[in-house]
Order: structure tokens, then sequence, then C-alpha cells
């Protein structure tokens, strides 16, 4: 009796669907209706309909799918951040295709790009892509689920301690939208490398959407086992990078966001010291916003860039002058690219002036030696230990 509403209401409009509805289980109360689908692919195929054909329909419609397993045992609760959206990311060229494919994604989860890996260097937009995926999916009515690595990680430890590692695989497998960030830190943990395989194979047999995030090519990921790699790379895999234009009008949209004026000095500075990468502008902008252009533009003294540059010649048995030349040498190169390192998180030097100072019109050859080395650091331990000592035993010096 009580179901007869809404397929009475279905059958008068639409023939067709009805015949899809009646393999819903159907709830009416008084001033809702829950639908209950068979499967993720009706629960996809409802929210679509509901959206286009039924969005006046005079009670709330909701839909789940059988798959979505009582709570009882654990607290859904999404873990995303509301702020980061579709509508407040800037698209440019070198991050619009990454973007649409995001939007797709949230928008129709699990049957474009499944899985969809995304992979970048740092502060490129990465992990506000993976919560506006989720945001839009739980606007459309899907459940999403948003955990960086290492936070899943720590909890399948808790639960496996509790004997409980059932319901940890259930909730995380009963979501229609999986958010992993900084895959990268599966990296040698074995365990969650396994529970992380059979969350993926559940659902992705039940065409749920998985999203991973990762700051390298699943090709380049260490000490992940092959089978996981492989299912990475089964769906689409995706870069996000920068380009100077979109730069320019991520500086533009977030000092309109800190309330500061559009003054082209201002606008200039923040791009030529600043790398490629939204939390270093966001940082530089906040603290312009604070101090002012005056303190901040006032130059490092060329005496400390001088005193670093020697410093680091010394270390590696070089003279200050091999540092400045042109130079195919592996050994020069490397100890200068450490050397404007040293400049920017030492002293932090602007780009520009540790550029002027090695004789580069460019400011980006600053940019690209710093990025070089923390990669590098991330990439190995000695290089990471020696740079530690460097560090320290410089600012001793400089004292
Ligand atoms: P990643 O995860 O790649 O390291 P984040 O997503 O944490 O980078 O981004 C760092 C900061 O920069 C965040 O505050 C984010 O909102 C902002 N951001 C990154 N890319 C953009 C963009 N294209 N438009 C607007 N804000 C961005
Ligand atoms: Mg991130």
């Amino acid at each position: 009796m009580e179901r007869q509403d809404f397929l009475f209401f279905i059958e008068q409009t639409d023939k067709f669907a009805v015949g899809i509805f009646r393999q819903f289980k159907i709830k009416e109360e008084k001033d809702s209706v829950i639908l209950i689908a068979p499967t993720i692919a009706y629960k996809r195929w409802a929210i679509e309909y509901i959206r286009s054909r039924l969005s006046n329909y005079t009670k709330r419609i909701e839909v789940r799918s059988v798959e979505d397993k009582e709570e009882s045992t654990y607290e859904y609760q999404s873990g995303l951040i509301e702020k980061y959206r579709f509508e407040n990311f800037v698209v440019g060229k070198a991050n619009e295709l990454v973007y649409k494919v995001c939007l797709q994604v949230g928008q129709y989860p699990g049957v474009s790009y499944n899985p969809l890996f995304i992979y970048g260097s740092v502060g490129l937009g990465k992990t506000h892509l993976l919560h506006a995926i989720g945001n839009k999916a739980m606007e459309y009515g899907y459940r999403a689920l948003y955990s960086p690595v290492s936070d899943f990680s720590e909890e399948m430890i808790a639960y496996l301690k509790k004997g409980q590692i059932d319901t940890f695989r259930n909730k995380y497998s009963n979501v229609d939208v999986l958010l992993l960030d900084d895959v990268q830190f599966l990296s040698g943990k074995e365990r969650t490398q396994i529970e992380l395989f059979k969350i993926f194979e559940a659902m992705y047999t039940r065409d749920k959407q998985i999203v991973l995030v990762s700051d390298r090519h699943p090709k380049d990921l260490k000490d992940i086992s092959d089978r996981l790699i492989s299912r990475f790379e089964s769906g689409l895999v995706i870069e996000i990078g920068l380009d100077d234009e979109t730069k320019l009008s991520i500086i533009k949209q977030k000092m309109i966001l800190y309330g500061m004026p559009l003054d082209q000095k201002l606008i200039n500075y923040v791009f030529e010291n600043t790398g490629y990468n939204v939390r270093e502008i966001e940082g530089a902008i906040k603290t312009l916003k604070v101090v002012g252009m005056k303190n901040t533009s006032k130059e490092k003294n060329t005496k400390d860039i001088k005193f670093v540059v020697e410093f680091t010649a010394r270390h590696f048995k070089l003279k200050p002058e091999d540092l400045k030349r042109e130079s195919k040498e592996r050994r020069i190169i490397n100890a200068r690219q450490i050397a404007m390192y040293l400049c920017k998180v030492v002293l932090n030097a602007s780009y520009v002036e540790i550029s002027r100072y090695f004789g580069k019109k460019d400011h980006t050859s600053a940019i690209y030696a710093v990025k070089k080395v923390e990669e590098k650091i991330k990439e190995d331990r000695k290089f990471k230990y020696m740079l530690t000592f460097l560090e320290k035993q410089l600012k001793k010096e400089l004292l």
C-alpha cells in the first residue's frame, strides 16, 4: 500500500522507468521516500533520474543501496573539508584536463575513470581536488570518504589490534567514492597494502569509485606490491602541473581572497618570489599582507649569499667561482644547486636575488635548483643527512 504512491506517480509519467523502480525496495514516510537500490549502478541511475526528472517531486527522495551496510559498528564520517571545491579552484593550461576529469568523476563516480590516479609535486592542488570530488559527489547523493594514507594505515592497525579488521574493511569499501591522499606513503607498509588491495577489489567489482593521489607516477612508487601498482595504473593516470599563466591567475585570486589590492607591483613581487607551488604562493601573500612590501622586499645582503656560496664550495672542495661558472660537470651543478637551496632555506633569500647572484638572468633557475634538491632529499636518505648537517653547520657559522 505504502509503496504505491511513488510507483503510481512514476507509472503515470514514465512507463519505462517504473519497471526499473520496481526493482528497488521502497520505504515511504510522511515527507520522504527512501529508495534502496539493488546495486550501485541502480543507485547511480536513480540519482541521475531524480535530478533530471523528479526534482519537483512533493517528497524528499533519498537513494541508498543495499550495499550500504548498516553502520552500527562504526560511525561514518566523510573526512571532507568543505572549503575545497571546484568553484574556488583556478583553472589554467596545466591543470585544465585534470580539473575536467575530476569534475566528471565527482558527478558520475564509478562510471568514467576508475580508478583515477592523480600525481604531481607538492602544492599544486591535488588535495584540494580530492576534496572537491568528494564534496561534489556528496552533493549529488553519493557517500564519499577522504583519508590520507597515513591515517588509513594507523586506523587499520588500530582495528587489527581490536580484532575488528572486518569492520575496517566494511567502513572503507561501503562508500561510493574512496579518496586516498598521498599514496606514496604506502611504501613499505605491507599489511596496509594487503588491506587496501582487498578494499580495492571489493569496490572495483561493484563499480565504486576510487581516486588516488601521489607525489609521483605509479611506476616511480617504491616498495609497493606489483599487484597494487598495476591496479593503480589500470584506470586513468594523470599529471597535475602549474604554468606561469595559471600561477598569475592564482596569485590574483588569492590576493582578492585576502582583501588586497591588485597592484601590479605586488603581483610581480609574489610571482617572482615564489616557485610553482600554490601553498608557497599563499604563504607569500599572507606575509605580504601582514608585514607589507617594504620589509619583505628588503633584499638579503649579498654578503650572506656570498658566505653561503663559500661555505658550500668549501664543503665540496671547490672554489666559490666554480659554482658561478657555466659547467656541465655533475659535481659542480650539484654543488651549485645545494648552494642555491641553502640560500633559500637558511637565508630565505628571494629566487630573484639568488639567481642574480649566480649570474642567471631568469629567476626560474633558482626555483629549479631548489626543487631538484627537495626531490633528492625525499628520495635519498644519505643526501638528506648530508644536507641536514650542512644546514646546521651553516647556521652556526652564520651566527
Ligand atoms: P597538494 O595536495 O598538491 O600538495 P594542496 O591541494 O594542498 O596541494 O594545495 C595547497 C593550497 O593551494 C591549498 O590551500 C589549495 O586550496 C591551494 N590551491 C592549489 N591549487 C589551487 C588552484 N588551482 N586554485 C586555487 N587554489 C589552489
Ligand atoms: Mg596534498
